[in-house]
């Protein structure tokens, strides 16, 4: 009676490797020069209704170029 609960706890434990949660905040882009994790700001503009998107690596410093997104 117990082997089908079993099985369904072997599934489940395999899924809990990938971080699930990690994957949805962050984005894996890395520093082409120093292969640092890049970390992304967003600034909201609400009286144009704008999320302008930073990423700057904490490793060596170096911005890259802002991202524009418009709200609708
Ligand atoms: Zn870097």
């Amino acid at each position: 009676m117990r082997a089908p609960s079993t099985r369904n706890e072997v599934t489940r434990s395999s899924e809990d490797r990938d971080q699930p949660n990690m994957l949805m905040l962050e984005k894996y882009e890395r520093c082409n020069y120093c292969n640092t994790k890049l970390l992304f700001t967003h600034d909201l503009n609400l009286s144009y209704l704008e999320v302008i998107e930073c990423s700057r690596c904490p490793g060596c410093g170096v911005s890259m170029a802002p991202k524009k997104f418009t709200l609708q």
